[in-house]
């Protein structure tokens, strides 16, 4: 049986290169919280685990402007949850977060883990899609962004090539009258994986929408933004007719599969009632209710 050998990684530069050149036979650890299962349960044999835990920008939450944040893609869901400020800007994404496993596992699981498993089902990539949210990566050829709804390729595969990392999300500043929720769907109450889940934000000026974002997750091969839904919302006061219209949209987008934890029927009808229950509950958070 081969070994495998640990780096813990100081710096990006570090572990891009030290990802590069395992030539795909590496892989990071953030929280661990699904490597090491996986590792332990043989569906992953990586020669080299790089451990970035103790990269200081992945570790970082910064307002780099007022009421604009990037997050560093390890920090841990308990960490996050200690920002006050950023808790109040994005009450969805933190929902969406602390909804994942428990107490124990929130003090290790990271945004960054959640999003580079790949996971169809992953509770805050919704959040951070209906958010606006970008994915800052780091590889052998320098930095790029990608938007989070352009991060998944499929289950378990996202854009990430050989070497790069994901570094940072970096949230979109926050305008006032803005508000997020998501909701998901589970079979039981805790520790199990979202049926569907569904992230949404909006903004509204004098009860009117000034704009919107809706994700789905759980209900196709990787996360959607729901685009023509999240459009037919801007310029209306998301009264219950709109809302039907947006819930069928989102209906018409989920493209589920079949399993003992829902069927296609079940996934798509929840769907829409999972969009018109988190619009009612960023329309109250807006207005304070
Ligand atoms: C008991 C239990 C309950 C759980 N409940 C939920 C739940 O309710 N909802 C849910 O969505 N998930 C759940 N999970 C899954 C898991 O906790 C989350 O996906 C978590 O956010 C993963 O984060 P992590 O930091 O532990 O990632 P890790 O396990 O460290 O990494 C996950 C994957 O991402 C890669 N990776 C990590 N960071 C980076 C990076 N910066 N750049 C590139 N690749 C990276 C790793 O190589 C690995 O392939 C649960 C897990 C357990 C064990």
């Amino acid at each position: 049986m081969s070994e495998t050998q640990y780096l813990a990684a100081k710096t990006i530069d570090e572990a891009v290169t030290a990802h590069s050149k395992a030539n795909g036979s590496a892989r990071f650890l953030a929280g661990g919280t699904d490597l090491l299962v996986q590792i332990k349960s043989g569906i992953k044999k990586p020669k080299l685990v790089i451990d970035i835990k103790k990269i200081v920008e992945l570790n970082t939450i910064k307002e780099v402007s007022d009421n604009e944040f990037v997050v560093g893609a390890s920090v841990s869901g308990a960490n996050l949850n200690r920002n006050n400020k950023f808790t109040k800007l994005w009450p969805g994404v933190i929902e969406a977060f602390r909804l994942i496993g428990s107490e124990q596992i929130q003090g290790r699981a990271s945004l960054g883990g959640n999003l580079c498993n790949g996971s169809p089902a992953g509770d805050s990539v919704p959040a951070l899609i209906a958010a606006g949210c970008i994915a800052i990566i780091a590889g052998p050829d320098g930095k790029k962004e990608i938007p989070i709804e352009n991060f998944h390729k499929g289950p378990g595969k996202t854009v990430l090539e050989n070497g790069e990392m994901l570094v940072s999300l970096k949230f979109p500043k926050r305008e006032i009258n803005s508000s997020d929720a998501y909701l998901r769907m589970t079979p039981r109450t805790e520790m199990d994986i979202a049926v569907v889940g569904c992230g949404v934000n909006i903004t509204l000026e004098n009860n009117v929408c000034t704009a919107a974002r809706v994700s789905l997750g759980a209900v196709a091969p990787t996360p959607l933004l729901i685009k023509d839904a999240s459009d037919i919302m801007i310029g209306t006061d998301l009264n219950s007719d709109i809302l039907d219209k947006v819930a069928n949209l989102c209906i018409k987008a989920c493209n589920p599969i079949n399993d003992k934890r829902g069927t296609i029927d079940y996934r798509t009808k929840v769907a829409g009632v999972l969009l018109k229950r988190s619009v009612l509950i960023a329309i109250d958070r807006i207005k304070g209710n």
